[in-house]
């Protein structure tokens, strides 16, 4: 099972990936999650990438590809992943395709959730994320139990700095110019399923289960 999640920012791709891993038990491949362990621990790609991200910019294609390439060398990836942020660009689907290609594999499908913008601005600006295992909380539909502490690690929750107001538009932006593209190229390749994404996050979720089970 090779899947790509992708979906404007805000429509739940986040936990719904989180929540695939966890049911299959395969490993995720988040260049967000990765470039801000990276920051974290200060190292140079890390403090370059954030540059972009805070600002609600693509970090580049080739930081990106690069982060990816050297991340699907690990065994681990060898038999199922699923990719979430990436490929943000048409650029970057090109190259994953070659990095792919050349373990001899392909992608099994892409999973696009679709949300509407109003949607996705009220979701965002409630969002909060653990500091230590990335998982994402929302302020009214998927409360912590303890305000401002993550049910899983006990980590701190904070909000991204990427999900601010301004932030937010210009990631739409960027998602309808630049990552929206995507979405032909891989109906294309007939590997694209959409998936409503304005209903509970449950049935979301069995939603994409539909698609997973005929892999
Ligand atoms: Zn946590």
């Amino acid at each position: 099972m090779k899947i790509l999640v992708m979906g404007p920012p805000g429509a739940g791709k986040g936990s719904q990936s989180a929540k695939i891993v966890d049911s299959y038990k395969i490993p995720s491949i988040s260049t967000g999650q990765m470039f801000r362990n990276a920051y974290e621990d200060n190292e140079p790609i890390g403090i370059e990438a954030m540059k972009y991200i805070k600002n609600g910019e693509l970090v580049s294609d080739e930081i990106t590809n690069e982060l990816v390439r050297l991340r699907l060398q690990k065994n681990d990836t060898e038999r199922s992943f699923l990719l979430d942020g990436y490929p943000r660009t048409v650029t970057q689907a090109v190259a994953l395709d070659g990095m792919l290609k050349k373990m001899g594999t392909d992608l099994s499908a892409v999973i696009n959730i679709l949300s509407s913008n109003d949607v996705l601005f009220e979701r965002m600006e409630a969002r909060r994320v653990c500091k230590e295992c990335g998982a994402t909380y929302h302020l009214v539909f998927k409360k912590p139990v303890v305000e401002g502490v993550c049910d899983k690690c006990s980590g701190e929750l904070y909000q991204r700095a990427d999900d601010t107001l301004e932030s937010v538009k210009r990631r739409l932006e960027i998602y309808e110019t630049k990552t929206k593209p995507l979405l032909d190229y891989y109906d294309k390749k007939g590997i694209l399923y959409n998936i409503n994404g304005m209903q509970s996050f449950d049935k979301v979720y069995a939603d994409i289960e539909l698609v997973l089970r005929d892999l």
